[in-house]
């Protein structure tokens, strides 16, 4: 099927981003190149895939597997999948080994329910640890506090690898108040990456969304996950 009105839709909105995030880049200091852009598809269908990837854009965040699936039947091999959402341990099956990383590992029973799963399938998952920075009740995620004995509990799974952390900051109107939760997000991560364990090598930050995503860039953000900015239909189409 044609869909080059949706295309040049999409090539647009992408110009504008990529404007902002090498602005935001530039800004920070750093190279384009350490900025990922995870494609958040939860409020389109596979044929949104298939425009994704038409302009270069392989990285696809999904946040139910069950939404996820009929997607990964048609363009599964073509993109990198990334589980965003939260993750309840009895779709774990649905997840291990169909998506190259988990973002969402966010409590003890979770690891073990992957460990467990990836074990049997021979494979290792790539995780990011989710960490509720700001401590908002309503989020999911670590609370800080719980944060070195959830590593400490779970360096022996050896199906399981630490690759970075995740957070997602309180919507606020003003992004410049977001600005903390994704600084301390990266010192989470310097800490983190001086754990000795061997199951832990946290070098990548997901963080930032449509309405944030330049600060966290500006605060070391190496995936963002960007959602209604680039593939959400406007209100009147
Ligand atoms: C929906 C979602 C996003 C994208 O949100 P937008 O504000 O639409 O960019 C990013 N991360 C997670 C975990 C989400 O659920």
């Amino acid at each position: 099927m044609e869909r080059t009105v949706e295309r040049d839709k999409l090539r647009a909105r992408l110009t504008k981003i990529e404007e902002r995030i090498e602005a935001a880049c530039k800004r920070a200091g750093r190279s384009r190149e350490e900025v990922k852009i995870v494609a958040v598809t939860k409020y389109v269908d596979a044929d949104a895939i298939g425009d994704l990837l038409s302009v270069g854009i392989d990285h696809i965040g999904e946040n139910r597997a069950q939404d996820a699936l009929p997607k990964m039947e048609r363009y599964g091999a073509e993109g990198t999948w990334h589980f965003i959402g939260h993750l309840q341990t009895n779709k774990v099956k649905d997840v291990v080994g169909k998506f190259a990383y988990i973002h969402s590992l966010d409590r003890l029973s979770l690891a073990e329910a992957i460990n467990k799963r990836a074990e049997a399938l021979g494979i290792i998952v790539p995780c990011f640890v989710q960490i509720n920075v700001s401590g908002e009740e309503t989020k999911f995620g670590l609370r800080p506090n719980d944060v070195l004995a959830f590593f400490a509990e779970t360096s022996n799974m050896k199906h399981i690898k630490v690759v970075g952390l995740m957070t997602m900051a309180p919507h606020a109107e003003n992004p410049e108040e977001t600005r903390a939760v994704f600084r301390e997000l990266r010192q989470w991560r310097d800490r983190v990456g001086q754990l000795p364990y061997d199951n832990v090598d946290a070098r990548e930050l997901s963080m930032g969304m449509s309405g944030d995503f330049e600060v966290a860039i500006e605060e070391g953000a190496t995936y963002i996950r960007l959602g209604s900015v680039l593939v959400k239909p406007e209100e009147h189409e």
